[in-house]
């Protein structure tokens, strides 16, 4: 394994506790470890600018983060955050006290806020009263350094080079952060929209033939008639498969779904640039023709009982054959639902008189 992926498996390493999470103390890691490298740079620095103070100060908040990396491994997942937060403000102060305010380094604060902000784990409460808090503490600062000179005057040239750093490292930290925590969230939005398309595909389409649902293709057409103020149409017919039951009984229900599925089949590309259709329920089914009046709606009715005729699907060594009766009505503009009432009444009609057969 090489060396980064196993520095990878030691930052991602999952939290033991179950009601800890992982994200977090990731967070605190990849903090830790931004953190450390800064004091490393810094130690660098001042030693070699013979600055002794302010190299053992940096020294010792290298150990510190690296206590707070190690704090993250020990399933205290809060107790880590919270030790990570302390030592943030106790060395900000430290170094604002001892080098002033142009060091700059009271703009880490900012890195704080959104340590506390990213997890799940923290009230709102706690989040307010906590930015309240480094609020103050930075405006503290500032009013301190307004009236009280620096312990340490650092060379001009020396302070340009902690400014440059600090900005680096400020940066580096937002941005990995903001990194971590945004890449899980755009992973969950995109779960998300995956689960309600599935979630509405469930709620409006028949799971046996793959039509839309009595309730999906009421809401199209009502939204279709919403829409759209022509003069003819649109027709609707309800078509209701001649002596069902008796192909159940014959071949048994599984050969029923299979008509039922081949039916679907054969309307959904029969129907094609003519309209739509949907399982209206059981074995029938509701044709949807806009922009059609009554006399084209039959022409195109009377084809599809002719193709549907010369359908056959094969079920154990047999060959099953069916028909279908349909009533067709249009909508002079009135409750689409009165036009389908209307036309399941001419179904009616038709099964009276025979099958297989369009009632207009
Ligand atoms: P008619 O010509 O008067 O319409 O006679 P029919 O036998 O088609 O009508 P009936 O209402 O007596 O029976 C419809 C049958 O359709 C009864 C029901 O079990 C069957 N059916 C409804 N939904 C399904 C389904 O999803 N799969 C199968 N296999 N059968 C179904
Ligand atoms: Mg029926
Ligand atoms: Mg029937």
């Amino acid at each position: 394994m090489s060396f980064v992926s196993k520095l990878k498996d030691i930052i991602f390493q999952d939290v033991q506790n179950e009601n800890e999470t992982k994200k977090t103390a990731v967070s605190l890691r990849i903090n830790a470890i931004i953190m450390g490298l800064y004091f490393i740079f810094l130690c660098v620095t001042f030693l070699t600018e013979r600055e002794t103070d302010m190299g053992i100060i940096s020294g010792a908040c290298f150990v510190l983060y690296a206590i707070a990396f190690w704090l993250t491994y020990l399933n205290h997942t809060k107790s880590a955050l919270w030790f990570a937060e302390i030592l943030s403000i106790a060395w900000i102060v430290t170094f604002v006290y001892q080098l002033g305010w142009d060091c700059g380094v009271q703009h880490f604060i900012f890195v704080l806020i959104l340590m506390i902000f990213t997890p799940g784990f923290i009230s709102n409460s706690v989040k307010l009263i906590h930015s309240v808090f480094l609020f103050v503490t930075r405006m503290g600062l500032f009013m301190y350094a307004r009236n009280f000179p620096a312990v340490n005057q650092l060379p001009s040239d020396v302070t340009v080079v902690l400014q440059v750093m600090n900005t680096f490292f400020i940066f580096l930290a937002l941005v990995a952060g903001l990194l971590l925590f945004t890449y899980d969230s755009a992973q969950m939005e995109e779960k998300l929209m995956k689960y309600n398309k599935k979630l509405h595909k469930l709620a409006s389409e028949d799971p046996l033939t793959g039509l839309m649902n009595r309730r999906s293709i009421l809401t199209k057409v009502q939204k279709y008639q919403a829409e759209n103020r022509e003069d003819i149409g649109p027709c609707v017919a309800i078509g209701d498969l001649d002596h069902f039951k008796r192909i159940n009984d014959t071949y048994g229900h599984e050969a029923g779904d299979e008509v039922l599925k081949a039916a679907a089949d054969f309307f959904t590309s029969f129907m094609n640039g003519k309209g739509y259709v949907g399982r209206w329920g059981g074995e029938e089914f509701l044709f949807v023709f806009p922009n059609c009046n009554l006399d084209e709606a039959k022409i195109y009715l009377l084809d599809l009982l002719k193709e549907l005729r010369k359908i056959e699907i094969p079920y154990n060594d047999q060959v099953i054959r069916f028909t279908m009766t349909v009533g067709a009505e249009e909508c002079g503009g009135e409750d689409i639902e009165k036009t389908i009432n209307a036309a399941d009444n001419k179904l009616y009609m038709g099964k009276e008189s025979g099958r297989d057969k369009v009632v207009c």
